[in-house]
């Protein structure tokens, strides 16, 4: 499979540490509000990638770390602890909060398919694992004291930065960011390992340490986390676009200098979901939740379709109509699968393999979701029987995750939806015009009844009318 490295900047064949074992790191959320379908569309890619690793005949291993300490409003060293901010928004306490969107988040994600990783860790478990990177750290010179917190000196590694797609003056706005708040770094790339004093020091968690009481830095999370359930070596690190600096950057930085070699060599970075107005975030406009799209009579299989059809390293931009069209879209897939539900011969075996090359050939190509979901539509079309098709579909969806056979046969099983008067006019009109050859009124008569959704079409048996 090729997958594209955001360390070489190469589409690469990919490789693992052990034959068929793919050792996988994603960042996990940070659980102070519900996450958006931003958000969402990280996790949904990630679980894409591990359930076509599956699928290729890798045994995955897969770890995501819960952050409910550390994560200041910056990525980098300043501002509140997102944690305490969230808690304080609604009077509960840290913890409270943090059961709260940790269940919310798993809701999310088994109503978007997202299945959940065997290995779940809240960063507030494992304070012994940071004191001890942080006291090797120093040990080997890679950390320094300073005004009461432990900084981790970026001057001491031969190269700090490793990701160089990313613009030079992006990553200065978060150096820069870091070196207003505090004098007591020796390097402006520096950055926190424990704090133990802040600026915003009515911080809820805090553990005794060798440096004093206080609460770890975000990024010595992920490194810890991993390092204790996959060892010394990871295969795969994954996350959103947004953490390639500062903090994939610093991971790299404390786990290689704790460690004494190379950690990682392959990540897995998912472009963002922007609305037209920019950037999705928690903060600003409106909060788009997946709640939110069901309040408003979107599937949450919708935007799951809406994400796959477009490739995981574009910025992909969400509107209403955007997803109006993934829903209509989706639909219509489910209403071509139905027919074939009802076939009971074998499927053609050689026939299936031949069919199901596409699929293969296109998400060895990078993770192509996007061909893959054109695949399907040749599927439905190719000269195979139902049965075979059927398969196909099947085997794809246990990648892809549409709920494509459940949900056509629900819909195979709702009682024929009873077709209202007035599309029952306007099919009767239409039908005049068309005699008359008048096929422009025709089309504003079909449009006419799409928007009350309902689908007209000519067949050989005559006049169809289905619910869009
Ligand atoms: P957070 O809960 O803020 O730590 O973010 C969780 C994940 O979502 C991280 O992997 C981020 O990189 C990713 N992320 C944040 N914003 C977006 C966005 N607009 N589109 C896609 N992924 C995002
Ligand atoms: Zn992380």
């Amino acid at each position: 499979m090729l997958l594209y490295n955001s360390l070489t900047r190469e589409k690469e064949e990919f490789k693992t540490a052990e034959p068929n074992k793919v050792k996988m790191y994603t960042c996990g959320p940070t659980v102070y509000h519900y996450a958006h379908i931003g958000n969402l569309r990280t996790y949904m890619m990630e679980d894409v990638l591990e359930k076509y690793l599956r699928y290729i005949g890798y045994d995955v291993m897969r770890i995501m770390n819960i952050t409910d300490v550390g994560h200041l409003t910056s990525d980098g060293d300043t501002g509140d602890d997102k944690m305490l901010k969230g808690a304080k928004r609604e009077h509960k306490t840290v913890m409270e909060i943090a059961k709260f969107y940790t269940d919310a988040f798993f809701a999310d994600c088994e109503k978007l398919r997202i299945k959940k990783p065997e290995y779940i860790q809240p960063a507030t478990g494992c304070i012994p694992e940071y004191i001890n990177m942080i006291t090797v750290l120093l040990e080997k010179g890679y950390a320094y004291e300073a005004g009461g917190n432990v900084y981790f000196d970026t001057s001491k590694l031969e190269q700090y930065y490793r990701f160089h797609d990313f613009k030079e003056e992006d990553l200065e706005v978060g150096v820069r960011e870091g070196v207003e708040g505090d004098d007591n770094k020796r390097n402006k790339a520096d950055f926190v390992l424990w704090f133990t004093k802040s600026k915003f020091d009515d911080q809820e968690l805090k553990w005794e340490s060798p440096w004093g009481y206080g609460y770890p830095g975000w990024h010595i999370e992920c490194s810890c986390i991993s390092i204790k359930y996959a060892g010394e070596h990871l295969d795969l690190h994954c996350g959103g676009i947004d953490n390639v600096f500062p903090h994939h950057t610093n991971e790299i930085a404390q786990s290689e200098a704790y460690l004494g070699h190379a950690w990682c060599p392959h990540w897995f970075h998912v472009l963002h979901l922007n609305t037209n107005s920019g950037k999705m975030s928690k903060s600003k406009g409106e909060f788009l939740t997946v709640s939110l799209l069901e309040e408003k009579g979107y599937s949450p299989m919708a935007y799951r379709f809406f994400c796959l059809q477009s490739h995981y390293r574009k910025s992909l931009v969400f509107s209403w109509e955007n997803l109006d069209n993934a829903q209509a879209a989706y639909q219509k897939l489910l209403g071509r699968i139905k027919p074939l539900l009802a076939a009971n011969n074998p499927a053609d075996e050689a026939k299936k393999a031949e069919l199901l090359r596409s699929f293969t050939d296109a998400m060895d190509n990078d993770l192509n979701t996007a061909q893959a979901v054109t695949v399907l539509y040749d599927i439905l079309k190719a000269d195979a029987d139902d049965a075979t098709k059927l398969a196909c579909i099947r085997e794809m969806d246990s990648v892809l995750s549409l709920g494509l056979i459940e949900n056509a046969q629900a819909l195979a099983e709702e009682p024929a939806a009873e077709i209202p008067a007035e599309v029952l006019a306007l099919a009767e009109q239409r039908k005049e015009a068309r005699k008359a050859k008048d096929f422009a009124k025709a089309d504003a008569l079909r449009d006419q009844i799409a928007a009350l959704g309902w689908q007209i079409k000519e067949t050989r048996q005559g006049t169809e009318i289905t619910k869009i």
